[in-house]
């Protein structure tokens, strides 16, 4: 492996944030607008309240640090943001790459700021990493948004887990609603598990889908089909019209088969080209649907509630697990029951029991 140039790297200025050891010319400008910033929180929070995206960048920069003090002031910035925060629409998107996610987003983002919308767009790709190349994906997207001063856009942040990536972009959220955006669309592909984690942050999850790519299901699992709150048939244009009208004849049969959402909403199927900007103004009316109806039978508060709850456990578990693995008798016992356990001198369920009581007898 080459020796890595200490002045050409991204660490040479971002102190907390994890890096690859060297950077192409173009991730590097990237980085190099992600400094860490130097205001303190209460001004950054002053810029996010007017509506400044230098500002939330700068911020979510701050979020996104892995570093204590970074850490530290990011508590202090949501702190102060949350009370600000909730008055939005979040929208889950998700589908297989070259289903048009972006070429969607772009269409859709430009017809809201068209109506004086305010439109964040956040990004969870778990596999984000410049080394390994995101299937996000680097190419230019969006370019009409991306120039739009009513839309902010942001890449998926690129700490590695899914959980840490799913929480700063929870965060994220909190920011962009205190900054004054009114939308925001979560993106993600639709590959792996991080639908479940996008679906947990949003209002409403949109599942994009092809017409005719062969099997109708296109390898998205059931249980994301059974998540969305809507599935697009994109590229509903020139010759595939009458493909996509078929796959929404098919689509709309399958999600019959599917329990009642505990929403009271039927999912809906529609059709749409984002080439041509078709069906786009249709699928903003069925959201605004949707909200209206499940404002009106509480569904809309209950499930941002839950959701709150059960980010909390989540992060309770995660929490839990780390304090008892750093555990230092657990760390120095556990090699020993593990021997014990393979030469069957104990049980599974003894060894585990023994930590238990290993780690509770640190404590007393
Ligand atoms: P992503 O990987 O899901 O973000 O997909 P992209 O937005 O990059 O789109 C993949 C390809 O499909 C691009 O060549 C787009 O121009 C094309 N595409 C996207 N939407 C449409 C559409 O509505 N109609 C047609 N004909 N092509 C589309």
């Amino acid at each position: 492996m080459s020796k890595v140039d200490k002045n050409n790297s991204a660490l040479k200025v971002n102190e907390g944030i994890e890096q690859p050891p060297s950077v192409n010319k173009e991730a590097a400008k990237r980085f190099a607008k992600r400094r860490i910033p130097k205001l303190s929180p209460e001004k950054l929070v002053e810029g996010i309240t007017q509506g400044n995206r230098t500002f939330l960048s700068k911020a979510i920069t701050l979020i996104e640090s892995s570093h204590p003090k970074h850490q530290e002031e990011a508590r202090e910035l949501i702190r102060r943001c949350l009370p600000l925060a909730g008055k939005s629409i979040r929208i889950g998107i998700t589908g297989v790459p070259g289903v048009g996610k972006s070429t969607f987003i772009e269409a859709f983002g430009k017809h809201l700021t068209n109506r004086g919308h305010k439109v964040a767009i956040l990004a969870i790709d778990p596999s984000s990493n410049v080394r390994k190349g995101s299937i996000l994906g680097d190419k230019t997207r969006m370019e009409e948004l991306s120039t739009d001063l009513n839309a902010f856009i942001r890449p998926s942040p690129s700490a590695g887990t899914l959980g840490g990536v799913a929480q700063k972009t929870r965060e994220s959220i909190c920011l962009c609603e205190a900054a004054g955006f009114d939308v925001i669309i979560v993106e993600t592909v639709g590959v792996g598990q991080s639908e479940t984690s996008v679906h947990s942050m949003v209002d409403f999850f949109l599942l994009l889908m092809l017409a005719g790519a062969g099997d109708e299901l296109q390898g998205i699992k059931r249980g994301i089909m059974e998540m969305a709150d809507a599935i697009i048939i994109n590229k509903a244009d020139g010759d595939n019209i009458r493909k996509a009208k078929l796959a929404k004849a098919e689509y709309q049969n399958a999600l019959h088969l599917f329990p009642p959402a505990e929403s009271g909403w039927s999912p809906q199927v529609l059709t749409c080209s984002s080439v041509k900007k078709d069906g786009i103004d249709v699928i903003w009316d069925m959201i605004n649907d949707y909200k209206s109806h499940t404002t009106k039978n509480g569904f809309f508060e209950s499930r941002r509630s839950d959701q709150k709850i059960q980010i909390m456990f989540e992060s309770l578990e995660e929490q839990l697990k780390e304090l008892f693995y750093n555990n230092s008798e657990v760390r120095s016992k556990l090699p020993i029951l593990r021997e014990q356990l393979v030469q069957n001198k104990i049980d599974s369920y003894f060894a585990a029991n023994k930590l238990i009581s290993i780690y509770n007898n640190t404590h007393k």
